[in-house]
């Protein structure tokens, strides 16, 4: 298997770049992000929990969170390889996805980290938020403190990957292609240097 993780603060642009990686490279698209936002048009129990969490910017927990990936894998079990989108999110989570991984003899191939400034970010989700139907994107309290949360409990899991020599900075600011070409670039060299275990 090939797995990736894309990595970056609220409104980086990893949604727009994962659709159009796992049509390139023939990954599996999970995004915890659109996981949660299933579970909350379907209003099942799981749904209606999280909903509290996000319409605050906060985390939705780290068990409900491990608990739905380990559902995926479930369902997706002769996957070629993941494009992780929004997740892993805490330290917890990075661990708990090495765990699963592991249990399927496979790893991260590479994090990719799209950098884009914080004034930049504010400006896309606020405009995201005025089509988007997506209630944390439209008030600038909630985008805030989804900001607070990414520097406080998300960036360390950058340093986490730093450690295992996974980690790479994409420009993330530049049109939707240039950016795609960088990850492109990045993903290519990492293919051409990856041992699977
Ligand atoms: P964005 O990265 O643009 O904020 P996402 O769609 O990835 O959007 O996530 C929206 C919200 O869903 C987050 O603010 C958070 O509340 C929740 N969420 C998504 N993924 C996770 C995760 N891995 N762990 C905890 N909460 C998550």
């Amino acid at each position: 298997m090939f797995n990736l993780i894309l990595f970056g603060p609220p409104g980086s642009g990893k949604g727009t770049q994962s659709e159009k990686l796992v049509d390139k490279y023939g990954l599996l698209h999970l995004s915890t992000g659109n996981l949660l936002r299933e579970e909350i048009a379907n209003k099942t129990p799981l749904g209606i929990e999280a909903k509290k969490f996000i319409d605050n910017g906060q985390l939705v927990p780290d068990e409900v969170v491990i608990g739905m990936v380990d559902s995926y894998f479930d369902k997706h079990k002769d996957a070629k390889g993941f494009l992780f989108d929004g997740f892993p999110r805490t330290v917890a989570q990075a661990q708990a996805l090495d765990k699963l991984l592991a249990l399927k003899k496979t790893d991260i191939a590479s994090v990719l980290a799209l950098d884009v400034s914080e004034d930049e970010l504010v400006k896309r989700l606020l405009n995201r938020g005025k089509t988007s139907g997506r209630s944390d994107d439209t008030n600038d309290e909630v985008i805030r403190k989804r900001f607070s949360v990414y520097s406080n409990e998300t960036s360390p899991v950058a340093e986490y990957y730093k450690k295992a020599r996974k980690f790479k900075n994409i420009k993330g600011e530049g049109s939707v292609e240039e950016i795609f070409a960088a990850l492109r670039q990045a993903i290519d060299k990492t293919m051409a240097n990856y041992k699977s275990l």
